[in-house]
């Protein structure tokens, strides 16, 4: 934890993946740099811990998704994280009755020929809410919907299809043994940090930038803002004058939902290590099941979307409740005893991220590069939504810091 100066050459606001990218990015440029944070530890929304003896989980992200293309792999690699190059379980891997395997195919089959239709029609270049390339009466479009809230955070209807397309999505999913978010703890251990600074107003009205904070107030130079887009949007925190167009792209860059939860499995020799559970449901409203990732005694559950935010309304435990109850009708009563819930989050119900992952809007799919272009070369953005290939990721939001890192440099005459 870094004493308070009154005045700094660089402040960063938001010590997660972005604003961690940043910082390293300016470690050794000569400037007076802080990240001022809100919460009490480095990472957002990559947040690692041990949920029992035996069970680490990550509350927030845990793929290292498109690997070969990860910045982060190579960080975990030299911060000495055992890196995990088994391909993940969601296709293959199947466990149980609950999804045969030749309705699995077919399921499959119509996921892929889905995306394909969304692929053709960004050729287009017209944007279109990604639920009309739904065929009409496919069997299996209510799962398909359930993909969605998985990888958007949010149901079809909500996503532009060129957002969707832009995203550069290699296939290839690692993990890290001991956890993403540890990953970032680690990486963000020697940078200088303010924790429990709550940025509330910047104030760019004068030759100095001003911010306004919990902890009193701090002028800079420059000001990297790398906060998630809700934030932005609901003018939680605020800028002074008013910047409309920064406020509107955010809006139409809103945070989807997803959440996970994780249980302690008693007898986890009878369940093998890295399946995967689903049931054939033909609800949107589903959970997706990785049970012993790391072949550790836990399953994992995921839940996202509209789904996910009426389990979080309905208050904590709710999300561990369903999940069990849905194992339990895939596997049969004699899971209900052998399941603990150990940890579950609630992301939307965060008030520093209100939500898991940005999507674009239809018709807003050019709002990543509003929001991340610069203002009057001293405010700069960063963070996943600003990203314009690996949004909703953490390399993506990683890399995103580097390049706002490297604008103020740029305007600094290259230092
Ligand atoms: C459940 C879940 C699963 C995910 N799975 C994956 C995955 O498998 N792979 C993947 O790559 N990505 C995944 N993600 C997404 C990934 O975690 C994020 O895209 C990434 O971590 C975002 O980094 P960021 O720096 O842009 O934002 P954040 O991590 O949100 O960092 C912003 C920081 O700003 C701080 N802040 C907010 N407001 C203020 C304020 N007013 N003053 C000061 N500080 C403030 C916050 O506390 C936070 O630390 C997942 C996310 C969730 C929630």
């Amino acid at each position: 934890m870094s004493s308070l100066p009154s005045s700094v050459d660089v402040a960063i606001i938001g010590a997660g993946a972005a604003g961690l990218g940043a910082a390293h990015a300016l470690k050794d440029c000569g400037l007076s740099v802080i990240l001022l944070e809100a919460r009490d530890r480095v990472g957002g929304r990559g947040y690692t811990v041990q949920a029992a003896p035996g069970v680490i989980f990550d509350v927030g992200c845990g793929w290292l998704h498109s690997a070969d293309r990860n910045s982060f792999v190579a960080i975990a690699e030299r911060l000495n994280f055992e890196i995990n190059r088994e391909l993940p379980p969601w296709r293959e891997r199947a466990f149980g009755k609950a999804f045969p395997q030749q309705q699995r195919a077919e399921f499959i089959g119509a996921l892929d020929d889905f995306f394909e239709r969304i692929h053709e029609a960004a050729k287009g270049g017209v944007d279109h809410p990604a639920d009309r390339y739904l065929e009409p009466g496919n069997r299996w479009n209510p799962m398909i919907d359930a993909i969605s809230t998985y990888i958007n955070g949010c149901e079809l209807d909500q996503v532009s299809i060129l957002d969707l397309d832009a995203y550069e999505d290699t296939n290839i999913n690692w993990r890290v043994r001991r956890g993403y978010g540890a990953v970032m703890a680690a990486y963000g251990a020697a940078l200088p940090i303010a924790f429990n600074c709550n940025v509330t107003l910047i104030d760019h009205s004068g030759k100095r930038l001003r911010i306004e904070m919990s902890q009193g107030t701090l002028s800079a130079d420059k000001i990297i803002v790398t906060v998630p887009t809700n934030l932005i949007a609901d003018e939680t925190i605020r800028f002074f004058p008013a910047l409309p167009a920064k406020r509107d792209a955010a809006a139409g860059l809103p945070l989807g939902l997803a959440d996970k939860v994780t249980l302690l499995l008693a007898e986890p020799e009878a369940l093998p290590k890295e399946g995967n559970l689903r049931g054939a449901t033909m609800r949107t409203d589903m959970g997706t099941y990785h049970i012993r990732p790391f072949g550790q005694p836990c399953i994992e559950g995921f839940f996202g979307g509209r789904y996910a935010q009426t389990l979080e309304d309905a208050g904590d435990g709710a999300i561990a409740a369903a999940s069990i109850d849905e194992i339990v009708s895939f596997l049969g009563n004699d899971f209900r005893g052998k399941l603990t819930p150990l940890r579950e989050s609630r992301w939307a119900h965060d008030p520093f991220a209100r939500g898991s992952y940005s999507h674009a809007l239809p018709g807003h799919a050019g709002d990543r590069a509003i929001l991340a272009a610069p203002i009057d070369a001293r405010l700069f953005f960063a963070g996943e939504a600003t990203s314009p290939d690996f949004f909703s990721t953490a390399h993506g939001a990683r890399d995103s810091g580097e390049r706002a890192a490297r604008e103020v440099l740029a305007v600094l005459g290259g230092r």
